[in-house]
């Protein structure tokens, strides 16, 4: 899931100051579970908008804000608390925001929240980052551990050399990565595993802005569009 946190309200309600009117959307998935963008955080958010003398045309929590379509049918039934809205503040992730921006080209669209990293919530309201979407996933050798992402320094061949007690030298919070992989692939019987070099990552396969069309005629439909301009 996108883990994302609240931005300083004090900070949001400055950047807000100049518009009278807002719509609120959230979203159920992600921004839900973290608590940025479900019903409760719009309603404190709409709480903070009218203290400041600020009206709130409408709210509505989306079944996944990122999914554009989706979203754009789901806000249709609110056309006309949209329509006297100066400004949407979209409270999920960066892309939800983007959903909103690309659905209302001529509102001012602002996000209420940091968007920080792909994880997990390993507990209610706890969260651990799992995956910088490096675009070639190699855990299928590192037993299902990411060294991208669990190691500071992103090593993709054992340890450093300044592991301590089994901790990490950036942090003695973080259990070393490369000892986490050890011992996981001791437990599965596959330390073998661990002499083959994996090359180099290719870092460009992380270059975006990514596009991913599993469908031909959207492909190509893309393209004609971009021939047109
Ligand atoms: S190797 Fe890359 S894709 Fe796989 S979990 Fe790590 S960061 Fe994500
Ligand atoms: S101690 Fe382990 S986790 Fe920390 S930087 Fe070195 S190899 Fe990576």
């Amino acid at each position: 899931m996108i883990i994302t946190k609240k931005k300083d309200r004090s900070k949001l309600l400055k950047t807000l100051e100049g518009y009278n009117s807002f719509y609120l959307i959230g979203c159920s998935e992600c921004a839900s579970l973290c608590g940025t963008g479900n019903e409760e955080a719009l309603k404190e958010m709409a709480e903070d908008l009218k203290a400041q003398g600020k009206t709130v045309t409408g709210m509505i929590v989306p079944k996944t804000g990122c999914q554009t379509l989706g979203t754009k049918v789901e806000l249709k039934k609110d056309k006309d608390a949209l329509d006297k809205t100066d400004a949407i503040v979209v409270m999920s992730c960066g892309a939800g925001t983007q959903s909103a921006v690309e659905i209302y080209p001529d509102k001012a669209v602002y996000p209420s929240n940091d968007t920080l990293f792909l994880g997990n919530m390993t507990r209610f309201q706890m969260f651990d980052e799992r995956c910088s979407l490096c675009g070639e996933c190699v855990i299928d050798k590192t037993g299902g551990i990411c060294p991208v992402t669990n190691c500071p320094k992103g090593l993709l061949n054992g340890p450093c050399g300044g592991t301590k007690d089994g901790n990490c030298e950036v942090s003695d919070e973080i259990k070393c990565a490369w000892v986490r992989i050890y011992e996981r692939q001791k437990k599965l019987g596959e330390l073998d595993k661990m002499k083959e070099i994996l090359p180099p990552k290719d870092w460009s396969a992380k270059q975006g802005p990514h596009k991913l069309y599993t469908r031909a005629d959207a492909a190509e439909g893309d393209k004609k569009g971009k021939d047109k301009k």
